[in-house]
């Protein structure tokens, strides 16, 4: 029986993405290869125990939502994500998976709706974008940018318009870190450059404390 590296496990309301706002169950995976400068899951690094993916599927079912992300860290690092996948699907279940960006995205399972990060400069690690992914991108699924800063956001932008990204996926996301890039700003760029995007923030650190884990 294949295994994960499992952080948490916990039932919440979707924060991010066009799924934001619907109860959904999350499978955080430990260990990730970036160290973006904002990263508010450095928990996730290296805490986490081994489990078998029947007992991850087992706990998701537990709490009855059909909704499941996996997440991290960086969930693609474990060879077990895609068995677990697979074990979900087979149990019904409507599977996300969010991604740096990092790793190559055409090894998912088609019937995943996936999440991916085109990592901006501000972030430390837009080195390690794996530009290749952007071929592999389908209808449904959606991009996301996350901006610490002004430049991060003229770099956002001229991605989006130089790859056509808005045309490509079903949402492409601008996110401005918490604490650190006013959203009213954000809003003001995007409708003055006329963007084809959809500005997200992050609903769970409103709802909750913005450094409460598991939520
Ligand atoms: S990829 Fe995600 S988990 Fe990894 S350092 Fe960046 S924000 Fe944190």
């Amino acid at each position: 029986m294949a295994r994960v590296r499992v952080n948490e496990i916990f039932h919440s309301i979707q924060g991010e993405s066009t799924w934001a706002g619907s109860p959904c169950v999350f499978v955080r995976l430990t260990g990730c290869n970036l160290r973006c400068t904002w990263c508010d899951t450095e928990y996730a690094f290296y805490e986490g125990n081994q489990m078998e993916i029947a007992e991850v599927a087992a706990k998701v079912d537990s709490f009855n939502c059909g909704l499941v992300e996996i997440t991290g860290g960086e969930p693609l690092l474990q060879q077990g994500v895609h068995p677990l996948i697979a074990l979900l699907l087979a149990r019904g279940h409507h599977v996300m998976i969010e991604t740096s960006g990092e790793r190559d995205i055409s090894v998912i399972d088609a019937r995943v709706t996936r999440i991916v990060d085109l990592k901006c400069p501000g972030s430390g690690e837009s080195a390690r974008n794996r530009w290749s992914n952007l071929e592999h991108l389908r209808p449904d699924d959606e991009l996301k940018f996350v901006l610490s800063d002004r430049h991060d956001y003229e770099w956002a932008r001229d991605a989006i318009r130089t790859h056509g990204l808005s045309e490509r996926v079903k949402a492409v996301l601008l996110s401005p870190v918490f604490g650190k890039l006013e959203a009213s700003d954000l809003a003001a760029w995007i409708l003055a450059d006329g963007l084809s995007v959809r500005m997200q923030l992050q609903m769970h650190k409103h709802i909750w404390s913005p450094t409460a884990r598991g939520v």
